[in-house]
């Protein structure tokens, strides 16, 4: 191959050229964004950014510059022809010989709750978060549509700067981290002064009064709503041309798209069978994913069948209220779990989680050094796995 197009700026993305150069390759690397700049990373974007310990500058990804990239940004791609094997952008094509799809997903919008910049906003980008942080001031009210990883963080870092927080969700805070981390987290916004609404959608709102109406009756005021409902897979640019999409675009277990000859896709837009949980269909929006299947989204495009299965431990972090919760393997699809530190009632545990008997993953809450014990116990658990 001679000319390899990334289509997405961010994390999988450059992640992709890095191992493409460290593998080797000399050729052609374009990479097409949608975002005007250079790219950045998202996780701090509910934390540091939003409470200001950290500069745009300091959230930049590194070590780009020495990678010869030809950088086409501010550019979303906007089509893609497999026969001709070309990209389209709003002004030109990009021929390609080898393509990685890396464009992520965006934020879900509510119906009724469109954002609008102002009063009403979603966070998935740098410029979401720049502008939410300009709107939390002591005393101005938030209301948080959504009680998953992104609606708690906004919340714990808009409190911390003095604003008055609420949550409404269906579910309670983090249910999605188990029943164990969920109740700690409920007890821990409580304490912190964060009002959550659980078991109840919004159905309507006033924008200039800034009421939210919910489904029991109630109203909640607001001065700045950030609906944090989940995501939706990039996948437009390319519906149409032969690729399959199936809630993501779906690859086999080397990470290449079903449908296309030399088309590679990685990070939060990217589904695939896992064949550490038996070949299990996993689309994974977490960081270290990105990165891991970006690179060996790269050597696939390089060497084919030869480049090894993308076999992946998921693992990922959170931050709220001053805690850092850590996830490592599928804890939730355990039958029985054991305490290996701490104590629920101290808001502080590590809990390693089996199926029939084998240990399938683990969670740390407040106590981050625990991870690198279950991150050990479960490595050890799949190479026992692999060699039986
Ligand atoms: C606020 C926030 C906090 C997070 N916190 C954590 C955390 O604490 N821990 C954790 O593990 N993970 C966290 N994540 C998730 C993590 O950031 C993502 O998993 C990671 O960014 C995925 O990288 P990606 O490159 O696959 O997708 P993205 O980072 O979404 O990048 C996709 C890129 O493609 C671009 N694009 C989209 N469509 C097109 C198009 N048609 N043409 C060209 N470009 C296009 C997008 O603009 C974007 O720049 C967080 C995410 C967010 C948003």
């Amino acid at each position: 191959m001679k000319n390899i197009t990334i289509v997405g700026a961010s994390l999988a993305g450059t992640s992709a050229a890095k191992a493409l150069r460290e593998d080797g390759y000399d050729g052609h690397i374009t990479i097409v964004g949608e975002e005007i700049c250079r790219p950045y990373d998202r996780p701090p974007l509910s934390k540091d950014i939003l409470v200001g310990s950290k500069t745009v500058d300091e959230i930049a990804l590194h070590d780009l510059d020495d990678l010869d990239i030809d950088w086409k940004l501010g550019t979303p791609a906007t089509g893609l022809d497999l026969s001709q094997r070309r990209v389209r952008t709003g002004s030109e094509e990009i021929s390609f010989d080898g393509l990685v799809i890396a464009t992520g997903v965006r934020a879900r919008v509510l119906a009724g709750f469109e954002p609008d910049g102002e009063r009403v906003l979603t966070l998935r980008s740098l410029d979401d978060a720049l502008r939410l942080r300009a709107c939390l001031r002591s005393g101005t009210r938030v209301l948080i549509v959504g009680n998953g990883f992104i609606g708690i963080e906004v919340a714990t870092s808009a409190r911390s700067l003095g604003c008055n927080v609420t949550t409404v969700g269906l579910l309670e805070p983090l249910s999605a981290a188990g029943p164990i981390v969920s109740a700690t987290c409920a007890r821990l916004l409580a304490r912190d002064g964060i009002t959550s609404t659980v078991g109840r959608r919004v159905i309507s709102m006033d924008r200039e009064r800034g009421t939210a109406h919910l489904d029991d009756g109630g109203v909640l005021e607001f001065d700045v709503m950030v609906v944090a409902i989940g995501s939706v897979p990039n996948v437009e640019w390319f519906a149409g041309s032969g690729l399959a999409i199936e809630d993501g675009v779906l690859c086999d277990e080397r990470c290449s798209v079903i449908g296309g000859n030399g088309v590679v896709a990685a990070g939060d837009i990217a589904r695939w069978p896992n064949p550490t949980f038996a070949g299990r269909s996993m689309r994974i929006e977490h960081w270290a994913n990105a990165i891991e299947q970006g690179a060996a989204a790269a050597r696939t495009l390089l060497h084919g069948e030869q480049a090894p299965a993308f076999a992946s431990l998921p693992s990922f972090w959170s931050d709220h209220c001053g805690v850092r919760l850590q996830s490592v393997g599928l804890p939730l699809l355990g039958d029985r779990i054991e305490f290996t530190d701490g104590a629920i009632d101290a808001e502080k545990y590590a809990v390693a989680s089996y199926l029939d008997g084998q240990i399938i993953g683990g969670q740390t809450y407040g106590i981050p050094r625990a991870m690198a014990h279950l991150r050990i116990r479960m490595s050890q658990e799949l190479k026992r796995k692999q060699a039986a």
